[in-house]
């Protein structure tokens, strides 16, 4: 495995392996890696040739009170577990080799930024959508590997790929979860005892939602209102919606499409977010 940490350096491995007729599977992160990632990495060794992980903590997606200069890095760890879990390339930039003192264009996404997520952390999908696509023209995959724990962010970076035109598969990958169901993430490590377990409730809340739906109860209200009596533990509960799966719109009620049911809550100044999808024949 290489570590490699200039886009000159990039370029040339992997001309390399192109020109090997290699296919080329990237997952994009921005590290302290935990087994969800792993999955992502499991999942493009299972379909391609030499995959490719970034790790980068992006100034641009994170707001002025975000957690970017806390956010955990340990490049070493990441480079054993990279390592280890068969990556052949670890991409690693400083901040600058990816926004040098002029850069100035991004990547602006459309409506399916503005709920969720989108309407507490402005400009975060700007930041997101523009990093991921300059990853994508710095590696050329054939595939790129996004977690359906971040579900917005794969709605937006499907769009984003198909608008424009960018020759690349994106598959999503299901959420990995501790084996007490809380999703795994790589800010579960600010969560002291009893945040961790206070946090527990998100997941509860969703798997409750989940049953419920299999059991026939299609009704948006009933069904989010099921998930609110668990989340009484949180500190904070940003927003708890579901919505279409397509258009990341309030999910029309009673449910006849799939749908997905979305929440971000802080716990303590943690801030954690989680889905399930209520899966339904879509015409
Ligand atoms: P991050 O390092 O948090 O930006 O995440 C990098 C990629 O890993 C994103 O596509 C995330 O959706 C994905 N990811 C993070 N946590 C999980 C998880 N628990 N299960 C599956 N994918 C995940």
């Amino acid at each position: 495995m290489q570590t490699i940490t200039t886009v000159a350096e990039l370029r040339r491995v992997l001309a390399e392996a192109r020109k090997a007729e290699k296919r080329i599977g990237f997952v994009p992160t921005m590290g302290y890696l935990h087994d969800g990632h792993l999955a992502l990495v499991e999942a493009s060794r299972a379909k391609c040739d030499v995959t490719v992980v970034s790790i980068f903590v992006n100034p641009t997606q994170f707001g002025p009170n975000e957690d970017l200069s806390t956010y955990p890095r340990d490049l070493l760890r990441d480079e054993q577990l990279s390592r280890d879990a068969g990556v052949a390339v670890v991409f690693a930039p400083d901040a600058d080799e990816i926004y040098p003192a002029q850069f100035e264009s991004f990547i602006e996404p459309g409506e399916l930024a503005k709920p969720l997520c989108g309407a507490f952390r402005p400009g975060h999908f700007r930041g997101v959508a523009t990093v991921v696509c300059k990853l994508f023209n710095m590696v050329q995959p054939d595939v790129a590997y996004f977690g359906q724990k971040d579900f917005q962010q794969c709605a937006i970076v499907c769009r984003m790929a198909a608008d424009l035109n960018l020759p690349i598969e994106i598959v999503t990958v299901p959420i990995v979860r501790e084996p007490d169901g809380l999703a795994m993430s790589s800010r579960n490590r600010y969560l002291c005892a009893d945040q961790r377990r206070r946090a527990l409730s998100i997941s509860r809340g969703l798997f409750d939602v989940a049953d419920k739906f299999q059991s026939g109860e299609r009704d948006v209200e009933k069904l989010t209102a099921i998930a609110k009596k668990h989340l009484t533990t949180l500190d904070r509960l940003q927003y708890l919606e579901i919505v279409d799966a397509d258009t990341l719109k309030p999910a029309e009620n009673p449910l006849r499409r799939t749908a997905a049911l979305c929440t971000a809550a802080y716990v303590g100044s943690t801030r954690l977010i989680d889905n399930v999808i209520l899966p339904l024949p879509t015409s």
